[in-house]
């Protein structure tokens, strides 16, 4: 287990950040054998574990009292007391009915990508309000389309999720109709939640607003007519060069989203490489601009031109690697340098530093 740190560089909501302990790889408090973050019981010993969000440890689950979601989630979190909800599922504002069996399993599995998305959020230290809160605190509701429309999307704090999407046949026919090379239900949550933070981080009529039209476009822009433009036309042909995925290109809101999604998705691979020491000490072939192929993930908080670093000689490394056992590349992007700004942005003031700082 790595030891705690505090992060190197300021960021908003510093206090809150610099009391979590770096910790992304567990071991069972019983045997030390190794564990994951979402472990129920050790496979070594079967002793019954549980995640504390709190400690951001594996502990015994006898050491606490399980979160209210624990039966009919299968949530493997300690509650916020005993008989509540744990720090995840109380972000929760509407699941299935008690008797909707098959709404309750895709529920199960919404709550699982949900705890790895707060588990990051808390490390980074961003700004959390919750809709119990008050008005544009954040929430989800998860809703099955199998009684009622429902579109996957983020409004006023609110994040609705189709649990259609829990369906990995469902998830797998959409990815292929919309052309996406990644469609999972952390992706998704990710994007959301982006949506949210665009409103928490870039203050209407703020300078940051000016500097985020610079970089992704006027949000005022007719959300519809972008919305038909992109289903009928699909996105412009040098997409690749501008945004880090074809949706993005639809308007600044969803160039937004994606890009935070990005930012979210290297942040935890790379901590969970540090934490793992994953590295790479590369083959002689290497990057046009650095040879050889070499990414050692830091430990600490990097700002993003560290973290990129890191990251794009992984990622090629990992998708080696998933390429060798015959499945899809783990990240099937290209960060070209317009991308690598806009997820700079979006570091700053996720870190607190006004942009161009
Ligand atoms: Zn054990
Ligand atoms: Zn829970
Ligand atoms: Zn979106």
């Amino acid at each position: 287990m790595s030891l705690p740190r505090a992060p190197v560089s300021p960021r908003r909501g510093a206090a809150a950040a610099s009391s979590v302990a770096r910790v992304r790889n567990f071991s069972c408090p019983h045997c030390r054998h190794v564990v994951y973050f979402d472990a129920t019981s050790c496979v070594n010993c079967a002793t019954a574990v549980a995640f504390d969000p709190g400690a951001r440890a594996i502990v015994r689950a006898s050491s606490g009292s399980p979160c209210a979601n624990a039966r009919i989630a299968g949530c493997n979190w300690v509650g916020r007391a005993p008989g509540a909800l744990c720090e995840s599922c109380a972000y929760t504002r509407t699941r299935p009915a008690d008797g909707d069996v098959a709404g309750l399993a895709a529920f199960a599995l919404v709550e699982a990508a949900k705890r790895r998305l707060l588990f990051e959020l808390i490390e980074l230290g961003l700004p959390l309000r919750r809709f119990s809160d008050g008005p544009g605190g954040l929430g989800f509701d998860l809703l099955s389309s199998a009684y009622e429309p429902v579109t996957t999307g983020h409004q006023d704090g609110i994040v609705t999720v189709d649990l259609a999407e829990a369906e990995p046949s469902y998830r797998e026919r959409m990815r292929v109709q919309l052309g996406e090379p990644y469609r999972t239900l952390l992706g998704h949550l990710r994007h959301e939640v982006g949506h949210w933070y665009e409103t928490v981080l870039v203050a209407e009529g703020s300078p940051q607003q000016e500097a985020c039209r610079r970089i992704f476009g006027d949000e005022r822009a007719d959300y519809q007519a972008a919305l038909d433009r992109h289903y009928a036309h699909g996105a412009p042909r040098d997409w690749r060069e501008r945004f880090v995925s074809a949706y993005a290109s639809m308007h600044p809101w969803e160039d937004w989203a994606e890009t935070f999604a990005h930012y979210l998705h290297i942040n935890d691979a790379l901590r969970t490489a540090a934490a793992w020491g994953v590295r790479v000490d590369g083959p002689a072939a290497g990057l046009a601009e650095q040879q050889p192929l070499q990414s050692d993930p830091p430990d600490a908080d990097g700002d993003i031109s560290e973290l990129l670093e890191a990251w794009i000689p992984l990622t090629l490394a990992l998708n080696a690697i998933n390429r060798s056992m015959g499945v899809d590349d783990l990240y099937p992007f290209v960060l070209g340098p317009a991308v690598q700004r806009k997820l700079t942005f979006v570091d700053q003031l996720a870190r607190g530093v006004a942009p161009g700082a």
